[in-house]
């Protein structure tokens, strides 16, 4: 209940508005981590305050003298009070509303419409995931699944995240792209879940198929295209690169720009392509065979996952291989090195229609939020992952379903 609301000087010559409050009767003495009833053990001497929702523009705080109870499991800690989480600085309905915003608005928005700092949104996100997460059991009910790495820190350190095609949720996440990690995902799916899955895509990491092999030996092993693809695109930008630079060494300055500005057109989807790009697409088929013969490869390898069926993907991969292997651009032809081995698994996933269209959107959005929170640890990471990819995001406070 409300005891007083004034409004008192911020220090900045605004004022913020402070609500004091006390909890009704009997909940002031229950352990904040277990909701236990506790004997009362003593009353704090400073009252403290909650940041709550704004009123308008104005902040809010809910003040009151706290108690500390002492409970058998958890020792003398922090009674619970009705209107925050336990260790939040924050109200519910302020964290449940910021969490809901991580969901829909980039982090910087978040953190400039609340009025609040970058590792207060990643302590709420935390919050706010444990307790959802509690409720959901993400692992029940697999059948495919992807199993990707995801770089932060600068390419210096990796998560391993498992998403669910099916659904396009991550699943699970875990620092470091190791088989321990993995080991560590079988542990927590157990033995009869994993024996249920059908299909697992992953990228051509070695320790991943052995450890699926191991696990879920029933599974089908898939190549994600969204890997085979990219591998594709990382060649044709070397060969670009490669030309580009002998251009400039032969004092083709001009010409070697020409080849840079290229880039988004090579890259692109055709099917996206603006009428510029289509035009400097039809340039360097007229002038550079060499860049236009690549960017042919890079589609070619793309046409394989977009075959009608398994017959022509098969027909497809082989010509692709044929022509990359004397197709005399060390890129590609390394590329086909690369492509011979995984051609089973490849065609594992034409053949079974993976379409990691969900899980590819879930990692995209993962791969951006990794390099925009640069400093956030892996926990962080992985709790705004869970939220925004895992199907925890909160509804908004004081709204009906
Ligand atoms: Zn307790």
């Amino acid at each position: 209940m409300i005891e007083s609301v004034d409004l008192e000087p911020d220090g900045r010559g605004g004022e913020v508005l402070i609500a004091r409050v006390r909890p009704k009767g009997g909940v002031g003495s229950r352990c904040s981590r277990c909701r236990r009833r506790c004997p009362g053990y003593d009353v704090s001497r400073q009252p403290r305050r909650w940041r709550g929702l704004d009123l308008g523009t104005t902040q809010v705080y809910l003040q009151a003298t706290t108690r500390r109870v002492s409970c058998p499991e958890h020792g003398v800690v922090v009674a619970a009070v009705p209107w925050a989480r336990a260790g939040a600085r924050f109200t519910t309905a302020f964290e449940d509303t910021a969490a809901w915003l991580v969901c829909h608005a980039t982090l910087s928005v978040v953190a400039v419409l609340l009025r609040i700092a970058w590792r207060s949104v990643s302590g709420i996100v935390t919050r706010v995931v444990t307790e959802r997460a509690g409720a959901v059991d993400r692992l029940a009910g697999l059948r495919r699944i992807g199993i990707d790495e995801i770089s932060y820190r600068k390419g210096q350190r990796y998560l391993l995240v498992v998403t669910c095609h099916d659904t396009g949720r991550l699943v699970w996440a875990g620092k470091d792209r190791t088989k321990e990690t993995l080991g560590r995902f079988f542990d927590d799916l157990g033995t009869e879940r994993a024996a249920a899955l059908t299909h697992v895509s992953a990228d051509g990491a070695e320790f991943i198929h052995n450890v699926v092999a191991e696990r879920a030996p029933r599974a089908v092993l898939c190549l994600d295209p969204f890997h085979v693809v990219a591998w594709a695109t990382k060649a044709l930008d070397d060969v670009r690169r490669g030309l580009a630079g002998e251009l400039r060494r032969g004092g083709r300055a001009e010409e070697a720009a020409t080849i840079k500005n290229t880039r988004w057109a090579l890259l692109k989807n055709p099917r996206t392509l603006s009428t510029d790009q289509r035009s400097t697409l039809a340039g360097i088929q007229a002038t550079n065979g060499p860049l236009y013969r690549a960017y042919l490869l890079k589609e070619q390898l793309r046409a394989v996952f977009q075959a009608r069926d398994l017959a022509s993907a098969r027909r497809l991969l082989t010509g692709w291989l044929a022509w990359a292997q004397r197709c005399r651009l060390p890129a590609f032809v390394k590329l086909a090195k690369t492509i011979t081995k995984y051609r089973q698994l490849i065609l594992n996933a034409v053949e079974h229609g993976l379409s990691n269209a969900r899980s590819e959107a879930t990692n995209t959005h993962l791969r951006l939020l990794t390099r925009r929170s640069y400093g956030l640890s892996p926990e962080s990471l992985m709790a705004m992952a869970d939220l925004t990819r895992g199907g925890l995001c909160p509804p908004l406070p004081g709204r009906a379903a």
